[in-house]
C-alpha cells in the first residue's frame, strides 16, 4: 500500500473537514441538558458522528459528551482517542482564532495541533482503509472526547457504559511515542493552630504567600514580619543570607513591619529541579529567626520536609524506575497567616511499582505527628506500556518508515490522554522540529506535518488491524 500517495489522493477532502471542525467554537460551556459541557464541544462531537456516518462507519453517542465512530467487527477492539473540545483562545491572535486560514505553509486556528488536527489525521487513515475495502480484523474505534482540556468527564462517561478498547494509542502529544506516564498527586500540608507563644516572641511572622498552582513552581515569595526589636539586626542577616545564598531577594521597613520577597525562577511542576523554588528560600531564612510558635513550626517543617531535594526522599516517597525515572516533588503553593495557619500546596509524581496508598498512610501517620494533616489528596496512578510490547514497536516502527528520525520511544512526568486508555499510549502528532503552539495564541500546524501524521496513522492502522501483525493475544 502506498501510504503516502494515497494521502496525498485525500488532501482536499481532509483540509475540508478539518476547516468545518476548526470553525466551531468549541471551548467549554454552560452545561445544558443536552449540551453537558456547553454547545460549542457538542457541535464539534456531532460534526465527527456525522461525517463518520457520511462515509459509510457507524456511530454512537455517549451523552452528548463523547461518542465514537467504528469500522469492523470481532470481539477485540482497536481504540483511537482524540479530542475536539479546545481551550479558550486568549488575546493577541493575528487572525480570527475560529477562522481558519493556511499562512505559509501553516494551518493557523486554535485546536489546530491540540487536538482536532491530529484527530482528523486519525479519521482519514481509518476513511482510507476503509475506501480500500480490506476487511478490519477488530473493531476500529475512534474515539473522540469533548472534555479533555478540563476534567475529562467524556472519557469518565464514555467508559461506564462503553467496552475499553484492548490496545490503542492516543494522537494528542508527540512522536516517536510516549509509552509511560508518571503517577500524578496534588494534596495540601495543613498546618493545625499551635497555642499562642507565652511569652511575646521577638518575631512574628504574619503572612507568607508563595506561587499559584500547584504544577508550577513558585518563581515569587513575600513574607511580612512583625520585629520587636532589633530590626537593623535582622536585616543584616537577611542580606548575608542572600549573599551566602545567591538567593536574589529584596526588603523592605513599612510602619513597623518588614517585606521581605525572593525572586526565584518557575518551571513545570514535573521538573522542580529545573526552577528555583522561591517559597522555600524564603522559609530557609525565617527559619533562621526566632519566630513566634506557629511560624517556627511551619518553618522548621519546610526544613525537615521539604527544603533541600526535589526527589521525595525527605517525605519518604522517593522512588525510581529504570525507564521513568524517579519521584519528584513540587512545592507549588506556600501560603501562611499567622489567623489561620499554614499549607504547603504539594504536586507529586511518582513511576510505576511504588505503592502510593501505603506510603501515603504512613506520611499521613509522621506528620500529623508535626501538627500537620494531608488534605485534598486527589492522585492517578502511573500509566506504563513496556517498551518490548508489541504496541510499541509496531508504531514505533510505522514512524520511523516515514521520519528520518531513530528517537526512542520516551516517558513523561505529566500525563497525556493516553492514560484513560488501559493499554494505551501518546502517538503523535508533534513532530521533532515542532514548534509546540498548543495552548497558545496562533496555534498552527504545518499541512506537511497534518499529512505526514496522517500516512503515519494509516500505516500503523493497516498494519494492526487489517494485515494483524499484533495477534488477538498481543493486543491486551
Ligand atoms: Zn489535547
Amino acid at each position: 500500500m502506498d501510504y503516502k500517495a494515497l494521502v496525498e489522493s485525500y488532501k482536499e477532502n481532509l483540509m475540508e473537514d478539518l476547516f468545518g471542525l476548526l470553525e466551531i467554537e468549541s471551548v467549554k460551556g454552560e452545561p445544558s441538558k443536552d449540551a453537558p459541557v456547553g454547545t460549542g464541544p457538542k457541535r464539534a462531537l456531532d460534526y465527527m458522528l456525522e461525517i463518520g456516518r457520511r462515509d459509510g462507519f457507524s456511530t454512537l453517542d455517549v451523552k452528548n459528551i463523547a461518542g465514537h465512530i467504528e469500522a469492523g467487527e470481532g470481539e477485540r477492539i482497536f481504540g483511537i482517542l482524540g479530542h475536539v473540545d479546545v481551550v479558550p483562545p486568549g488575546k493577541g491572535w493575528n487572525t480570527d482564532p475560529f477562522t481558519p486560514e493556511i499562512i505559509g505553509d501553516e494551518i493557523v486556528a486554535r485546536g489546530v495541533q491540540d487536538d482536532k488536527g491530529p484527530t482528523i489525521a486519525a479519521y482519514y487513515a481509518m476513511k482510507i482503509l476503509k475506501d480500500q475495502g480490506a476487511p478490519f480484523k477488530y473493531r476500529t474505534r475512534l474515539i473522540i472526547g469533548t472534555d479533555e482540556e478540563s476534567d475529562w468527564q467524556c472519557t469518565a462517561a464514555y467508559f461506564k457504559t462503553e467496552e475499553m478498547p484492548d490496545a490503542g494509542f492516543a494522537p494528542d502529544a508527540a512522536f516517536p511515542l510516549i509509552h509511560g506516564e508518571k503517577g500524578i498527586s496534588t494534596f495540601n500540608f495543613v498546618q493545625k493552630q499551635t497555642s499562642l507563644d507565652e511569652d511575646e516572641p521577638r518575631i512574628e511572622l504574619k503572612a507568607l504567600i508563595s506561587g499559584e498552582r500547584y504544577n508550577m513552581v513558585p518563581e515569587d515569595a513575600v513574607a511580612k514580619l512583625k520585629v520587636q526589636q532589633n530590626m537593623s539586626e535582622v536585616i543584616q542577616s537577611y542580606e548575608d543570607f542572600l549573599r551566602e545564598t545567591e538567593a536574589v531577594g529584596a526588603y523592605e521597613v513599612d510602619n513597623g513591619f518588614l517585606k521581605l520577597s525572593i525572586q526565584g525562577r518557575s518551571a513545570h511542576g514535573s521538573t522542580p529541579e529545573a526552577g528555583v523554588n522561591a517559597g522555600l528560600i524564603l522559609l530557609q531564612f525565617l527559619d533562621r529567626l526566632e519566630l513566634d510558635n506557629n511560624a517556627r513550626a511551619f518553618a522548621e517543617f519546610a526544613m525537615a520536609r521539604l527544603v533541600g531535594k526535589t526527589d521525595g526522599s525527605q517525605l519518604d516517597m522517593d522512588h525510581s524506575h529504570t525507564e521513568m525515572g524517579k519521584t519528584s516533588v513540587n512545592v507549588g503553593m506556600i501560603n501562611y497567616t499567622e489567623v489561620d495557619g499554614g499549607i504547603f500546596g504539594i504536586n507529586l509524581r511518582y513511576p510505576e511499582g511504588m505503592d502510593f496508598n501505603a506510603r501515603m498512610d504512613a506520611l499521613k501517620n509522621d506528620v500529623s505527628k508535626k501538627g500537620f494533616t494531608i488534605e485534598d489528596l486527589d492522585y492517578q496512578p502511573p500509566h506504563y506500556v513496556d517498551k518490548e510490547d508489541p504496541l510499541v514497536k509496531i508504531l514505533t516502527d510505522a514512524y520511523r518508515n516515514h521520519v528520518d528520525d531513530q528517537t526512542e520511544p520516551f516517558t513523561i512526568g505529566g500525563g497525556t490522554y493516553a492514560r484513560t486508555l488501559e493499554k494505551g499510549v501518546a502517538f503523535g502528532a508533534m513532530f521533532k522540529e515542532t514548534a509546540d503552539t498548543m495552548h497558545q495564541k496562533n496555534e498552527r500546524m504545518k499541512v506537511e506535518e497534518l499529512l505526514k501524521a496522517t500516512e503515519i496513522y494509516l500505516e500503523a492502522l493497516h498494519r494492526i488491524c487489517i494485515k494483524g501483525e499484533m495477534d488477538e493475544n498481543q493486543l491486551l
